[in-house]
């Protein structure tokens, strides 16, 4: 059974040293946030998801969820409990606005927890993960009223809530759905239409679940500017808040599927439901963006989390595992072979998962500040310069993050031979459930697309530029000559990347089949890049310590060894990324569709 423990360490370090957690007591919201809380909160979180979530993550895959013949949906054995658990320790309203009974932390240290709970039990996490998204919609376009009747409960985790956007007809293409509202007398509207794939649609969680749906009013345009975004919940709520009776929405089947068994991916059918509008009418695209805003970030730690939890178990069984020699000779000479750890070729893939993790952990983190500042910062060129970079890397850390975090899992689980594909050990597991985050929230070619057509031009270039620059200043400020094996080859795929920038502008303009062709090229650079500047920002901050006579030397001395890993192993990938953008179109649509 593989284990699991949060690398609270390494977080602290990162919030520390990387995203700058404790300089930001001028933003609201930050000024109790001291280190010794962190830790608690931390240690405390990581406890609850080694000891009780981890447990449940191979038996909920095996077991998976269970639809009824009355359509209710049962989550895998212990599910409940551990949900419970997870409310009664209030873990789901840690971040939510104290209004509404939540705790007020940063979206910081939520995005922590997000990814600790992600590698424990995904499919847990997704439960709680979709509610706070939907929580974060109603807070941001609700009524007062709306805002006061649903989000309570919903902080407390006593309702549960989704999104629903796909149909069987409509997935990257909102634009084609069908499913109606029609105004009822009392100000309601009568939902009817099917959606499906819907996570958590339906189970034994939580007392009730609220739906945010996205269907067209009549007349509008059957377009997206025709969409609103309504409030389906499955029990109808009465004004003393109690549940009344339950509204016509059901179940009507769940999915089978590759990963996340314990997770129920639902087709929901909505038969004239009542619903409320949320936000105004045609504007529903905009306001369920500020749900895939903040979960495209979510499915992007997704990835960071499968990958580091098929590395904690790679590493562990590369430890033990006996099969051959050390090219260099005998490391285990009383045994008859070595532990497979020795032979470099397993090394490779243990330190790619190592610089990967680490590294991704620190943008992660540090896009996360951005997201507090953009939120929260009392200066509004301080909160308009921190949406601008976060905004610019949502698409990277969604979609750079979970590519790479399934190729970690992929080669974790290659460490393991064939124990690693047989189920014994659960290493599947963890490759099946990263390839979901791949795919919804907007799929990866589509952020990659986002990423080149929407937000680097966005502004006029302005989250962009500044972006650059930032990299530039901060590689132009590591004078010491120890960062310069980072810092010089971190300049070169900089380079890289400002010359994609330029050709886009150049050649995408001209024909859009080029930008469309070189964007997932271009978004992995740029994530290389990203991570390349965490790499260097984590070597300057390891360095220091060690000069300072950190009394934990072997921690930094291994951030410098991943940091030289990264600088000299992948940051080179960008030359050829370069070269496959500036390759263009033309070879990839040359063949006519007809001949495929
Ligand atoms: C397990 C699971 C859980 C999910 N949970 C939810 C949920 O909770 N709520 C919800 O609403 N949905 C959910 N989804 C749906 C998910 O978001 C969609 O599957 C996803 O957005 C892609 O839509 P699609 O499957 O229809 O693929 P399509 O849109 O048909 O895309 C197929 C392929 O074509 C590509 N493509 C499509 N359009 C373009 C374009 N314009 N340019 C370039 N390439 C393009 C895509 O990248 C993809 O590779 C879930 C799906 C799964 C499998």
């Amino acid at each position: 059974m593989p284990s699991y423990r949060a690398p609270v360490k390494d977080t602290l370090f990162v919030l520390e040293a990387v995203a700058g957690l404790y300089n930001q007591s001028h933003v609201p919201g930050f000024e109790s946030v001291s280190p010794d809380l962190v830790e608690a909160v931390l240690n405390e979180g990581g406890k609850f998801c080694g000891e009780v979530l981890a447990p449940l993550n191979l038996p909920g895959d095996r077991q998976g969820c269970t639809r009824h013949p009355d359509g209710s949906v049962t989550a895998p054995d212990g599910f409940r409990d551990a949900y419970k658990q997870f409310c009664d320790g209030g873990w789901g309203g840690l971040i939510a606005d104290e209004h509404h009974g939540g705790q007020g932390l940063p979206y910081t240290i939520g995005a922590v927890l997000q990814e600790y709970i992600a590698a424990s039990n995904m499919a847990f996490g997704m439960y709680p993960g979709l509610s706070e998204g939907a929580q974060a919609a109603i807070e941001v376009v609700g009524s007062p009223e709306q805002k006061a009747k649903w989000l309570p409960n919903m902080v407390q985790g006593r309702w549960t809530g989704t999104m629903n956007l796909t149909e069987p007809h409509c997935g990257t293409d909102l634009g084609l759905i069908r499913t109606r509202a029609e105004p009822n007398a009392d100000g309601s509207y009568a939902i009817t239409g099917t959606k499906i794939f819907i996570s958590a649609g339906e189970h034994d969680l939580s007392e009730n679940i609220i739906h945010l749906v996205l269907a067209k009013t009549p007349g509008a345009p059957d377009s997206v500017k025709g969409i609103s975004l309504f409030i389906v919940p499955k029990y109808i709520v009465n004004d003393d808040g109690s549940l009344g009776a339950r509204n016509a929405v059901t179940c009507g089947s769940i999915e089978h599927k590759m990963g996340i068994h314990a997770n129920a991916t639902c087709v929901m059918n909505y038969d004239g439901a009542t619903g409320y509008m949320l936000g105004e009418e045609m504007k529903g695209l905009a306001a369920m963006f500020i749900m895939m805003n903040a979960a495209r970030l979510g499915v992007g730690i997704q990835g960071l989390a499968q990958a580091d939890a098929a590395y904690q178990n790679a590493v562990e069984y590369a430890k033990g595992r006996l099969q051959g020699r050390s090219l260099t000779g005998a490391k285990n000479p009383d045994g008859k072979a070595d532990p497979i750890i020795v032979h470099p070729d397993v090394r490779r893939m243990l330190m790619d998962a190592r610089a990967y993790t680490e590294g991704m952990r620190a943008l992660v983190l540090w896009g996360a500040i951005r997201v507090d500042l953009s939120r929260k910062a009392p200066d509004a060129a301080e909160r308009e310069m921190a949406d601008d970079l976060i905004s610019l890397l949502t698409p990277v850390i969604k979609g750079y993050g979970t590519d790479r975090g399934y190729e970690v899992a992929t080669n974790c689980q290659q460490v393991l031979g064939g124990h690693g594909y047989i189920a014994e050990w659960g290493m599947d597991q963890f490759v099946r459930d990263a390839r979901i985050a791949m795919i919804y929230e907007g799929t990866n070619g589509i952020q990659a697309l986002d990423l080149v057509g929407r937000k680097l031009g966005s502004k006029g270039g302005r989250g962009t530029q500044a972006w650059l620059g930032l990299v530039a200043g901060d590689i132009a400020a590591a004078s010491d000559e120890r960062l310069a094996f980072i810092a010089q080859p971190l300049a070169k795929a900089l380079g890289d990347v400002q010359a994609g920038v330029m050709w886009l502008l150049q050649n995408g303009m001209a024909n859009p089949d080029n930008a469309g062709a070189g964007a997932t090229a271009f978004m992995r650079m740029m994530g290389h890049v990203a991570l390349g500047h965490m790499w260097l920002k984590m070597a300057g901050a390891s360095l220091a310590a060690l000069d300072a006579g950190t009394a934990d030397p072997d921690f930094h001395n291994a951030k410098l060894t991943t940091a030289r890993f990264f600088a000299a192993r992948v940051l080179p990938e960008t030359a050829s990324l370069k070269g496959q953008l500036e390759a263009g179109a033309d070879t990839v649509m040359a063949l006519p569709a007809e001949m495929f």
